[in-house]
């Protein structure tokens, strides 16, 4: 299931504007007397004695466990006379022991409050949503109290097992003069090791220091080597030179040092301006809403719902249009004790993707009550997924209504719509894991996947080069043999909408592009001298670089997506090309085997972007109906094996040097030949070929192994017989005079 949301701006007059606002207002306003009574019947201060007071306790432990879609039905409880428990007995998932003694007061009127006293003079669409807010605004507190909780006692743990260590003992004995001296130079708490001079001195002053763990308590002085390499440095490094060279001389007062910042700055953490008093950090506090400074915001319940908060939907038919809804709001000030309220007509300026939702008649067989079995017909949506190129069904649920300046200048409404994913191919569906009954070096239970007859896989050899995505192969896997179906090389690329060049096909921004941005900051951050505090620089080239490296990661993903699903209606001789069943991908954890000896782009700046993109690629492809069958293929002597006898072979390209055509080996050229079968492709193909292999007939890549297996001399060797095998037949291929010169 994917949820996308929607926002639209209201367009209105301004009484309209103000019913809009008075309904959030009056929200706001009334939510902290539900909140606060549900925090004392928590606390156990509700009730006149102590049974009742544990009743309304676990009263509300129940509610705030509970869906806060039935906070209004179960606070009812509490709160009007003669309360009925039969259904919360039913309630699912909880066994609600209090129903029945809570009816019991309830009969008696005897009530935490009086719920037409409260909320009485609301309409009911309003004091439900009150209290749905009012559980859903703690619980959601209770949540991150719990969260605290847990790391704060992992913190306190590993403190306790940190302090615990004899040497670590050794050094808290010690502590105290640090502290000590910390405070006698004075200045602010967070800096005072940052002076370095002064430490030094200090530290120096204190030859005991140097016998912390027992050994002699001696300075070692500075050498002369080191004294001129403090007075070489500059001036701004000659504190840092300073230290290293003390610190080199001195190695227990450095091990001691190291104890004193790790304690400093993992438990006593003097830089966090939010803190426990145990030095952890701050413990989640509540917020009472309130209209303008913290709100939250009111939802209106979809139609056919009780009481409903919206109808009468109509959704813009194209880009640009307006839409409109009923909603209902509070119309004007109370009167004789109530609010009025009213159905008022709305318009909104959505965004353009709300126009791809259309209302749809569905039908639906009922399964309870007096008209059983019967259809009855509904109304739903549809989504229009134009990467898909399909209607896909979608539901629409309750609109927000949202103040993002938090007054009543501008409002917007918030749609969302849940998606469920697109379903598997049934092929997909007859993948079995089988248990082998052997157990996996980690203790669990090995498994052997059984593959169905014909199922078609996509294999995908990644390469973030200039404007490709990577390498795509679809294969058929029939009787225990591969059949390549369609084998691409997947670019990312569009025509520009506006600017100088309208039209013209660009390949969008490379590594090279974004890896020159990322310079470019890097000097100007550091041009710009050490920042202040909460203060970020050059927000404009930081989010330029972003999005375009999200624009580019998104691209990507999806034209791997859309070529294994073939969304183009791509077709050979023999028709279509089938859609994938399987999604593999190459599994880029730990080592990238040929990144590392990749030319011009940053190592780490590529891991980090294939490992974005593999993401990315996933959470697509599980919409688009490959949950679950996407998998993640390691990648060792993928792109170095023959995929078609399985021998070593090796990549080469022919490149251009001295006015000469060369023929180039290593191992992240463009082509790949194979000295024994006498194969010959791009690399890329070859690879992707090979990561199918993996998956379909779990090919074990024993030639590269093996090969690995040897001394590093023995590997050069290898290769250079391989390479010398492959010379004269590719340069004959490929016309090239003889004498190049291999690498
Ligand atoms: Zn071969």
């Amino acid at each position: 299931m994917s949820v996308r949301s929607f926002q639209a701006r209201v367009e209105c007059d301004k009484q309209t504007m103000e019913h809009l606002w008075r309904t959030h207002k009056v929200f706001n306003e009334r939510l902290p007397e539900i909140i606060k009574i549900l925090f004392k019947m928590k606390r156990g201060e509700c009730g006149q004695n102590d049974k009742q007071k544990s009743l309304y306790k676990s009263i509300s432990q129940s509610i705030l466990e509970a869906n806060a879609q039935n906070a209004d039905y179960l606070l009812n409880s509490v709160s009007i006379k003669g309360w009925k428990p039969g259904t919360a007995k039913k309630y699912r998932n909880a066994s609600f022991t209090w129903a029945d003694d809570a009816a019991k007061l309830s009969s008696q009127g005897i009530h935490v409050y009086d719920k037409k006293q409260v909320l009485g003079d609301l309409p009911g669409m309003m004091s439900q949503m009150v209290c749905r807010q009012s559980v859903e605004a703690i619980s959601g507190h209770i949540e991150l109290t719990k969260k605290w909780e847990k790391e704060h006692n992992e913190w306190l743990k590993e403190k306790e097992k940190w302090e615990s260590e004899d040497e670590h003992k050794k050094y808290l004995d010690l502590r105290e003069k640090f502290e000590q001296f910390e405070q006698s130079i004075g200045g602010k708490i967070t800096k005072r090791r940052g002076r370095w001079h002064l430490y030094l001195k200090w530290l120096s002053d204190n030859p005991d220091f140097a016998a912390w763990r027992g050994n002699k308590a001696v300075i070692n002085p500075l050498s002369e080597k080191a004294q001129i390499r403090i007075n070489k440095a500059k001036p701004n490094k000659k504190n840092s030179v300073e230290r290293d060279e003390f610190f080199k001389a001195n190695p227990e007062m450095k091990a001691l040092d190291n104890l004193h910042g790790y304690y400093e700055r993992n438990f006593v953490r003097r830089r966090k301006t939010k803190k426990n008093p145990d030095g952890f950090d701050h413990k989640p506090t509540f917020t009472l809403p309130h209209p303008t400074i913290h709100p939250r915001w009111f939802v209106f319940n979809k139609p056919k719902t009780n009481p409903e908060g919206y109808r009468k939907l109509i959704l813009p038919k194209k880009a640009g249009d307006l839409g409109s809804l009923e909603m209902r709001l509070l119309t004007g000030e109370k009167n004789k004790g109530n609010y009025p309220d009213d159905w008022i007509s709305v318009k909104f300026k959505a965004d353009p993707r709300l126009s791809l939702i259309r209302p749809v008649k569905g039908r639906r067989v009922v399964r309870k009550g007096k008209e059983q079995g019967q259809t009855k017909e509904t109304d739903s949506y549809e989504f229009f997924d134009k990467h898909l190129k399909k209607w896909r069904p979608a539901k629409l649920s309750g609109v927000k209504l949202i103040f993002p300046d938090k007054t009543p200048k501008a409002a917007y409404l918030y749609f969302t719509c849940d998606i469920p994913d697109e379903p598997l191919t049934e092929t997909a569906k007859k993948i079995q894991w089988l248990e082998t009954g052997d157990v996996t070096k980690k203790g669990k239970k090995r498994k052997k996947k059984v593959l169905p007859h014909g199922l078609v896989s996509c294999a995908v050899d990644l390469s973030m080069r200039r404007g490709t995505t990577g390498f795509a192969t679809l294969c058929r896997y029939e009787n225990g043999k591969i059949h390549i179906l369609r084998s691409r090389n997947l670019w990312v690329g569009y025509k520009e909408g506006k600017g100088c060049h309208p039209y013209r096909w660009t390949e969008g921004p490379d590594l090279g592009h974004i890896a020159k941005h990322k310079r470019e900051i890097r000097i100007l951050r550091s041009k710009r001298g050490k920042p202040v505090k909460g203060e970020e620089s050059h927000i404009d080239l930081q989010k330029h670089i972003d999005y375009m490296g999200e624009d580019r990661f998104k691209k990507a993903a999806r034209t791997i997506v859309n070529f294994a699903l073939n969304t183009e209606n791509a077709a050979s001789k023999n028709g279509f090309y089938p859609r994938a069943d399987v999604l593999l991908l190459e599994n880029l954890e730990g080592l990238i085997p040929d990144a590392e000896k990749e030319r011009g782009i940053n190592r780490a700046l590529a891991g980090w972007n294939r490992r974005h993109l593999v993401e990315r690629v996933i959470e697509m492809a599980k919409d688009a109906g490959f949950k679950r069958r996407v998998f993640e293929i390691p990648p060792y002597g993928t792109s170095q094996v023959c995929s078609k006898c399985g021998a070593l072979g090796r990549r080469y390209s022919i490149i251009r040097e001295n006015n000469r055509r060369e023929i180039r080996f290593g191992y992240v050229e463009k082509l790949f030949a194979c000295p024994n079968c006498g194969y010959c492709a791009n690399a890329d193909h070859n690879a992707s070929v090979n990561l199918n292999r993996r998956f379909l007939i779990e090919d074990s890549f024993k030639s590269y192994y093996d090969w690995k297996r040897l001394s590093e001399k023995k590997q050069k060797e290898e290769i250079e017989t391989i390479e010398s095998k492959l010379m004269d037949k590719l340069c004959a291929m490929h016309k090239i005079s003889r004498g190049s010169i291999s690498k």
